[in-house]
């Protein structure tokens, strides 16, 4: 097919959900994709930070195939040693006592909810089941997960919504306490930098307050890092640079290096509450997808994430040069662009055409490039969107 006989059937036999901009993919390497029609972007988006090691990285690559051939799938009625192995590892580097996996951030802020209200059942007789959450955020797509989300643009048309949900704003301490004193609650979940919302971090007094008012109220603190994990941020999870300690944390996106998964880790008090029967999930903890995870949560060291650091440092003055760029947001490589002049919409659409892929989010910009991405790959980017945003 060419380009426009694949967009056309895209329209005709696709459910029409996204608003896709004009890229065909037809290859990609490195940060780089290359259109149906020969022209090279440089990626700034990573298929919204999934691609956390960008396109084909050769060892990535290797690992995977490896699996690949070895065995695709085996449900969760058997053992396998690439799940295991990528348990261990993640415990290991985290301090945490336990994990699940599933296949998307939805389905792991779900299992989190879960736990949470089972705990939170449990320890009150069928009391404690409310989730507080907080506006302007995003937790996914499920009927559950849209319920957390803290954004009426997503609530429209699907009510009746999942019972016991509860929204503060964030920063609003004294909400918050009202919150739990007056209903019977069991978790709080937020992102540490809301991602849909607009890439906005929260403040660390709040994160602290909130981490507080858990402990002390027997609550779950659940952090959504299905965004802001594995790297993103410039630290393995973005809780490390807040002071606290989540009693659950979820992650997905970026996990796999670009294969779907997902997963909650659980401290000491989460980690045996559910039992066999409880939660599951088909494809949860798929070979492939461990093999792909391995690979990404090894490579993370020490070494890698202060280059990470370095790398967003890097872009980050590069991009507030720029005449129309009046401020930037976000940690690390999570980075939302305040443009001056042009709605978020139509600068992602002109940086596209310059040859740069970006997304937007609220009313910003917003930035996820791949986190090994090179140093002549951001000043290509960033030489690129001067074009739009230096004049
Ligand atoms: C993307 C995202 C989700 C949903 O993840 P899916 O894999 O699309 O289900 C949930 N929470 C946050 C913070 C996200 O950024």
């Amino acid at each position: 097919m060419n380009r426009e006989e694949i967009k056309e059937n895209d329209r005709k036999y696709i459910v029409n959900m996204y608003d896709r901009s004009d890229l065909v993919f037809e290859a990609a390497k490195g940060s780089t994709v290359i259109d149906k029609n020969g022209r090279n972007y440089i990626d700034f988006a990573a298929g919204i930070g999934c691609a956390s090691l960008g396109y084909n990285e050769p060892d990535w690559v290797a690992v995977v195939e490896d699996q690949l051939e070895k065995f695709q799938h085996t449900s969760n009625l058997f053992y396998h040693e690439p799940g295991v192995r990528l348990a261990k590892r993640l415990v290991e580097k985290t301090g945490y006592s336990k994990v699940l996996f599933v296949n998307s951030g939805s389905e792991a802020n779900e299992a989190a909810m879960k736990m949470a209200r089972k705990y939170g059942n449990r320890e009150s007789g069928n009391r404690k089941h409310v989730i507080i959450s907080l506006r302007q955020s995003f937790h996914g797509r499920t009927m559950a997960t849209i319920t957390a989300t803290g954004q009426d643009r997503f609530h429209h048309d699907f009510d009746p919504f999942l019972q016991g949900s509860v929204y503060v704003d964030a920063g609003d301490t004294e909400a918050l306490e009202i919150a739990i004193e007056e209903n019977e609650c069991c978790a709080v979940i937020m992102e540490f930098v809301q991602g849909e919302g607009g890439v906005i971090t929260l403040d660390k007094d709040f994160v602290r307050k909130v981490a507080e008012l858990c402990q002390a109220n027997d609550m779950a603190l659940i952090a959504d890092e299905v965004q802001t994990g594995v790297g993103r941020t410039g630290t393995f999870f973005a809780y490390e640079q807040f002071g606290v300690k989540p009693d659950l944390v979820t992650f997905a996106k970026g996990i796999a290096g670009g294969i779907p998964m997902g997963g909650v880790l659980c401290d000491e008090k989460y980690a045996d509450v559910f039992g066999p029967g409880d939660h599951g999930s088909t494809f949860g903890m798929n070979p492939i997808a461990c093999a792909g995870a391995n690979y990404v949560v090894e490579k993370m060291d020490d070494d890698f994430l202060a280059e990470v650091r370095e790398k967003a440092e890097y872009l980050r003055a590069g991009l507030l040069k720029m005449k129309r760029v009046k401020g930037l947001s976000g940690l690390g490589m999570m980075i939302g662009v305040d443009v001056n002049g042009m709605t978020p919409a139509e600068a992602s659409a002109k940086l596209l055409e310059a040859g740069v892929i970006t997304i937007t989010a609220g009313s910003r910009v917003r930035l996820l490039p791949p986190l090994n991405i090179s140093y002549e790959e951001i000043d290509r980017g960033l030489s690129r969107m001067a074009e739009v945003l230096d004049k």
